[in-house]
């Protein structure tokens, strides 16, 4: 399968009041491109060539790691936001955040700060063990994913600077608190829960 920067999920500007089309003009046309172009050339004329994006991130290591992670990572971040997402989840979803963290009060302050806590660059994502059903939230450095670790990403935020600094400068914080608010894609966490089960 040819690996190809996949459509952003809605319009640049349909995020506009918490993350800005010029935010994702870069991110998406800039750093989302950037990275599908670095891993064609890198796999071009290699054994890599033609294999799936899922297969090269969880069977290579160094830049075509790198780049294949961050193009399935920004891949999944887009989908993980909505227009009109964010506030408390219902659905099967829901219950298994109730059943994980004892309350969606008690989810909102460990993915807080556990978003905030994350030194330099990486994901937070909320996680899935496959093994006793049990939701959990993991701040991955970098370019690193749950699937790594043995555990399926539902949702996923992007906490590199890129996601936020002309937004948001320095405020991780604030960032994270409208993505909480005002983005978070629960049905797509949903869905992935589903998919998962
Ligand atoms: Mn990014």
């Amino acid at each position: 399968m040819k690996i190809e920067l996949s459509p952003l999920p809605y319009a640049m500007d349909a995020l506009e009041s918490s993350i800005s089309s010029k935010t994702l003009e870069l991110h998406y046309g800039r750093h989302h491109r950037g990275y599908v172009e670095k891993l064609q050339g890198l796999i071009e004329g290699t054994t890599h060539e033609g294999a799936e994006l899922e297969h090269l991130v969880t069977n290579s290591s160094g830049a075509i790691f790198n780049n294949a992670a961050q193009v399935w990572n920004h891949s999944f971040y887009w989908n993980s936001m909505a227009p009109g997402g964010g506030g408390q989840p219902g659905g099967r979803i829901g219950v298994a955040v109730n059943r994980s963290f004892g309350s969606f009060a008690a989810f909102r302050e460990q993915f807080k700060s556990r978003a905030v806590g994350l030194f330099g660059s990486g994901y937070l994502w909320l996680t899935l063990d496959p093994g006793n059903e049990q939701l959990a939230l993991e701040a991955l450095k970098d370019a690193d994913n749950p699937m790594l670790h043995e555990r399926i990403p539902l949702l996923g935020m992007d906490v590199w600077e890129h996601a936020y600094y002309l937004d948001y400068q320095n405020a991780r914080d604030r960032y994270v608190e409208t993505f909480l608010t005002n983005l978070a894609n629960w049905r797509f966490a949903d869905a992935n829960l589903e998919k998962a089960a």
